[in-house]
């Protein structure tokens, strides 16, 4: 076996046991890794209607063919799991280094079963894993943990954890590997209803290729392309921070929890501020671009306050949506979100949903535990944030999701919450770029930027405003993020400068695997994924009626947004059979039996009989 290691780590957190199994070689054949064979076990593994938050689900740490290898930006690790936020298949995508060093002790993967009975954390100490007791570091923040386990175990020690977030089952709770965080559908909570409080792994490399001659001509090309390509260099002195000022003016960037799409004073968040705090770069394991920022605020009220960030989702997500542009309390807030263990996306969306509420006084200060929730107050809403986290007072229903949160408060408040299948939906306007309003509206984990991204309209070549069209587009998109996310390559394009068969090169030097040579093959294995992902939520009773949007973007057109203002999402349904069709779906979003046999998923044709009324 090369390029994979061809193991699992199984382990048993009820009694305390682990065992290793052989992954069969068609499985990677047909899921390739990461994303896909994670969603692969899950789908086989899990019965439906299983409670995210108990015992019986299972979480899956998975890494891909090229992880731990000489290629550029490609040991990322995929996270899933049933989400506690929506209920849907869960996914995300961690950097660091833990995913490279769980290969180099032998494993592709570890699936995470039962639930401990008290807090408890997993040594892997090359092949020999041990279940640990974890009362010392349970209740810690996320560097806390880190550092002590690192003082435990060695300072070389990759560690994957959880922060106080987790532990208190907030719906949003990220896990972290260094200060990268899995960050999206709440991963974070699954690991501490499990009262798994960190994965520790110790080894050393390297990993065999199947060709290493060939591999490491294919990756000392991708390096000399890598030092002069302009947008790696962009990358690794701005990290995405560049992309808010250019995104605002397109009115991309949401404002005011969704309401309109300029903000006054956002030059102050453009990324020249954040570069005069910058410390140093950092990045994932194998990857010269090292994108992270690291940052510190040297005057001011958040003197001292230091984060790997923030990035263009959180500048927008604590600062933008919530009309602050104090960029020192951006740094405080990132930093805070990370030790405590809570996804900003979800976390600012949250704070803006109950800032409009505030502004239409749905709510009041005696809802609020007293914080003035006005939108630009930095102060109370970094407050919020560490309620949220340490689900304290108004922070214990918003972390419960904007869609729990709304459905409580009622009022009117649903209407204020915007998610998509209970995922808050990330930094970007779906009127001003209708391509991800479509693949927020079908993306099986709910409205996330990265299940495909409209590659072409954002690049102006096809028109972001247009109605309709835009369904074959979308899929693509959706299927190229699948395989990207099982390869596990960076979706930071610049990171990598794949091309397809750049990629199926070296997919065939790690693994021999010729199949892999034909962009098509892999291309077909993107669609069995989303495929597989859909079935998943069609078994918990998802259905097109959950393909949505917030109602605002079907019915208000947009306010404020330069070139984008008065655009709405007119023909949602049009979209949506476009998108059916691209897919070989019925109009009622079920993949049909022809297509499941196309595709080499004919042994769930008995779920779609079963669970399809
Ligand atoms: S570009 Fe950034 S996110 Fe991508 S692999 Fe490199 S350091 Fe990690």
């Amino acid at each position: 076996m090369r390029g994979y290691t061809g193991k699992l780590l199984r382990i048993n957190l009820s009694n305390r046991e682990s065992h290793i199994e052989d992954i069969p070689e068609q499985l990677m054949k047909n899921f390739l890794g990461g994303r896909g064979l994670a969603a692969r076990y899950l789908y086989s593994e899990l019965n439906a209607g299983v409670e995210p938050l108990g015992p019986d689900n299972k979480l899956l740490f998975m890494m891909g063919p090229l992880g731990a290898t000489a290629a550029m930006a490609v040991s990322r690790m995929a996270i899933v799991s049933k989400s506690p936020l929506t209920g849907c298949i869960a996914k995300s995508i961690v950097g660091g280094n833990f995913g490279a060093f769980l290969k180099f002790a032998g494993f592709d993967g570890i699936i995470v079963e039962g639930k401990a009975e008290k807090p408890t954390y997993v040594h892997i100490d090359m092949d020999k894993v041990h279940i640990l007791d974890a009362d010392e570091i349970w209740g810690l923040d996320t560097e806390e943990t880190q550092t002590r386990l690192r003082q435990r175990h060695g300072a070389s020690t990759k560690v994957v954890c959880i922060g106080p977030a987790g532990e208190k089952l907030v719906r949003y709770a990220t896990i972290l590997s260094d200060r990268r965080c899995a960050g999206r559908t709440g991963l974070g909570a699954v690991m501490g209803v499990k009262k798994l409080k960190a994965i520790t792994v110790n080894s050393v490399g390297p990993l065999s290729v199947h060709d290493p001659q060939q591999f490491k001509r294919l990756a000392k090309e991708q390096v000399k392309d890598l030092k002069v390509s302009p947008r790696r260099i962009q990358m690794t002195n701005f990290g995405t921070s560049y992309m808010t000022l250019g995104f605002e003016k397109m009115g991309l960037f949401p404002v005011h929890n969704f309401q309109e799409g300029h903000l006054e004073g956002i030059e102050r968040l453009g990324e020249e501020e954040f570069a005069k705090i910058k410390v140093k770069n950092s990045g994932c394991y194998g990857c010269m671009t090292r994108c992270g920022q690291e940052r510190q605020v040297t005057e001011g009220p958040y003197v001292g306050a230091f984060s790997e960030g923030p990035d263009f989702e959180t500048i927008w997500a604590l600062g933008g949506n919530l009309g602050n542009i104090d960029l020192a309390s951006l740094v405080a807030a990132d930093s805070l979100c990370d030790r405590l263990g809570i996804d900003t996306i979800s976390t600012g969306n949250a704070i803006g949903f109950a800032c409009e509420l505030f502004q239409r006084r749905i709510i009041t200060t005696r809802d609020s535990d007293g914080l003035d929730l006005t939108w630009g107050n930095p102060g109370d809403i970094l407050k919020l944030v560490e309620k949220i986290g340490r689900r304290e007072g108004f922070g214990e229903l918003l972390g419960e999701g904007t869609k729990r949160a709304a459905e409580h408060i009622g009022k009117g408040a649903e209407t204020c919450a915007m998610h998509v299948k209970g995922l808050e939906i990330p930094a970007y306007e779906p009127r001003a770029i209708k391509g991800y309003g479509l693949i927020f509206a079908t993306s099986n984990i709910g409205a996330n930027h990265m299940y495909g991204r409209p590659r072409e309209e954002f690049a102006g070549k096809k028109d972001r405003f247009a109605d309709e069209g835009k369904g074959e587009d979308i899929a693509r998109a959706q299927k190229a993020q699948a395989v990207e996310d099982s390869v596990i390559q960076c979706s930071f394009g610049a990171a990598t400068r794949f091309t397809p068969e750049l990629r199926s090169e070296f997919l065939v030097a790690a693994t021999g695997f010729d199949e892999f040579g034909d962009p098509t093959y892999l291309d077909q294995i993107g669609e069995r994924i989303i495929c597989l992902e859909r079935l998943f939520n069609i078994r918990e009773g998802f259905s097109r009626k959950d393909d949505t949007l917030p109602a605002r973007m079907l019915t208000e057109p947009l306010k404020n947004a330069g070139p984008a203002t008065g655009q709405v999402i007119r023909k949602l349904d049009t979209l949506l059979d476009e998108y059916y069709d691209a897919f070989g779906y019925t109009r009622q979003g079920i993949p049909s039996i022809e297509k499941l046999s196309q595709i080499g998923l004919e042994w769930v044709v008995q779920d779609i009989e079963r669970f399809v009324k």
